[in-house]
């Protein structure tokens, strides 16, 4: 059976430029003086912040008559006013009366809004009751730096909050799985005031994006990276140029890629700037994610629609598929889930070895000058280092172009395994050091050895090297690995892994969207992110 791309409903198309959400970017201002302070709060507004988070508990020096009114009066942004104590995670360990006083000072001198905590929040609103302007806009918080509680006692948290008599309710958890943040999404759903909903941390990242889908009052995004008032924060660049935050809405459709790690993966970049240029209403997240099956059973809504998998979870991906592309049967991995959009299937491709096995024809169609119809693969000796996802795609792919397929592998039974299911020659690494039975053959590595950061590793010698007329490395960052440099210092032809990235993405992007790529661009972006 062969699995069709998914048609493109009227609804995935936007209008360019059209802002699709309320939520605020809120730039949280950290610095140590009054006057960086002020140089903090001007850069928030040239990157596109909507309001300043003035931290009053980084300030050095503070004198909170003085100081609030020259940072109130010259922010060219609202601003929030937050003075957190270290009991709730900030900065501020002294007299709690005079704490407050500075709250209710801000007040008095014109801020937009001001932070409160829980825990002395009743207190504080009593005593501002009838002695406010009316402008200024109370958020009451509550941030959990362990875990992310469960939806009921989320449910009471909220309750709790709206019985202060909060302008906004704010919830900031802590995400210790990826599944956490639906529980602060169901809270966004759900709530009846404005709230913030925030799970920080690594892998909260995706309640900070999409915020904006579900409906949170605001999110804060850095000036720099680095510079986080909370852990997981990202920067405002990345929230409007990488995440095309404006432009997410209810409806927008969540793609992503599951992986572990995942923070240096390219892909974010290539499918937002795609999706951007033709019009798709459609977000591309990083996945952090331990178990692909919590991952999908959480996020089971139409809305989660499509994602590519990395290491290592290409093979769980597969376990969790309803319908599975029979290449993908037959390599044991996938690299693309769509959920289909009819009955909310979720179908299961491998579209690596179409890319990865495009670009070695094409380098050696290049090399050799033909344009031949068969493949310039059929006859060769195609060794393939590696026998996990990649590596299995790889030699799949060579044994359906008619190369006669050598694989070796740190762990040689996985090689034997691999070897035997596409009828090819199994070998550890040491004796491949030594394998030339003939010249011209072609070398495809597909382990992660000299992937970033370990940039100075390789996995075959040198001196190896020079048997082989085609090198193929399926890493990606960097573009030139040592292997590929040492290769051609011998005389091989190279064959980058962006080739085989790139080719992966056009076919995934078809799939995810149901439009034609935009090549021209994704070559583009790709250089620009490597
Ligand atoms: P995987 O399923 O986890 O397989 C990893 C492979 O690398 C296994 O064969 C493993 O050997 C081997 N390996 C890991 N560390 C090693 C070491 N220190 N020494 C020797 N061998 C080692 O990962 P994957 O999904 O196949 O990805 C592998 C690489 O391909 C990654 O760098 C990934 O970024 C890249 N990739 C690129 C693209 C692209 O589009 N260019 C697409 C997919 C993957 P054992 O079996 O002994 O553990």
């Amino acid at each position: 059976m062969t699995l069709s791309s998914v048609p493109l409903a009227t609804s995935d198309i936007q209008i360019p430029g059209a802002r699709r959400n309320s939520t605020l970017i809120c730039v949280p201002i950290v610095a140590d003086s009054v006057d960086q302070m002020l140089g903090q709060i001007r850069k928030a507004k040239e990157v596109g912040g909507d309001v300043v988070e003035i931290r009053l508990d980084y300030l050095k020096n503070f004198s909170p008559r003085q100081d609030l009114q020259f940072l109130v009066k010259q922010s060219p942004l609202p601003t929030l006013v937050t003075y957190r104590p270290t009991w709730e995670g900030g900065q501020y360990d002294g007299d709690e009366g005079k704490r407050l006083d500075a709250l209710r000072l801000a007040i008095e001198l014109g801020a937009d809004y001001i932070d409160v905590e829980l825990q002395v929040a009743p207190e504080f609103i009593n005593s501002i009751q009838g002695k406010t302007s009316g402008k200024v806009k109370i958020i009451v918080s509550s941030h959990n730096y362990q875990n992310t509680p469960s939806a009921e006692e989320l449910g009471n948290l909220v309750a709790r909050i709206q019985a202060t008599g909060a302008d906004i309710v704010k919830i900031a958890t802590t995400a210790l799985d990826i599944t956490d943040c639906a529980r602060i999404f169901q809270v966004l759903t759900h709530s009846q005031v404005p709230t913030i909903g925030i799970a920080m941390a690594e892998r909260g990242l995706i309640s900070r994006i999409l915020s904006a889908k579900f409906g949170s009052y605001l999110t804060f995004g850095s000036l720099e990276a680095g510079v986080a008032s909370a852990p997981g924060q990202p920067t405002v660049k990345d929230l409007l140029d990488l995440y095309n935050f404006r432009q997410i809405g209810p409806d927008t459709k969540v793609h992503g890629v599951i992986g572990k790690p995942i923070g240096h993966s390219k892909s974010p970049h290539l499918y937002n700037a795609a999706f951007k240029s033709v019009g798709f209403n459609g977000i591309y997240l990083p996945l952090l994610v331990d178990s692909v099956k919590n991952f999908l059973t959480t996020y089971s809504s139409p809305d989660f629609v499509g994602y590519s998998y990395t290491i290592p979870h290409k093979e769980d991906g597969l376990r969790c598929c309803d319908e599975i592309d029979p290449i993908a049967q037959a390599i044991g991995a996938i690299s693309c889930m769509i959920r289909r959009p009819t009955d909310g299937k979720l179908m299961g491709y491998n579209v690596d070895y179409l890319g990865a096995i495009a670009a070695i024809e094409e380098g050696l169609r290049a090399s050799n000058g033909t344009t031949n119809v068969g493949s310039p693969l059929a006859g060769k000796l195609f060794v393939v280092i590696g026998a996990g996802g990649a590596g299995k795609a790889l030699a799949y792919g060579g044994k359906e172009k008619g190369a006669r397929v050598v694989v070796a592998n740190r762990t040689f039974e996985k090689a034997q395994e691999l070897a035997s299911k596409v009828g090819g020659e199994a070998m550890t690494l040491a004796e491949l050091e030594n394998f030339h039975p003939e010249d011209g053959m072609i070398l495809a590595n597909t382990t992660s050895v000299g992937m970033k950061p370990n940039i100075d590793n390789t996995p075959l010698s040198k001196k190896a090297l020079s048997r082989y007329s085609l090198v193929f490395d399926a890493i990606y960052t960097p573009k030139l690995t040592r292997l590929l440099r040492e290769a051609q210092e011998s005389g091989a032809i190279i064959v980058y892994g962006t080739e085989m990235f790139i080719n992966q993405a056009f076919v995934q992007f078809e799939r995810f969207t149901g439009l034609p790529a935009p090549k021209e661009l994704i070559r583009e972006v790709l250089v620009r992110n490597t």
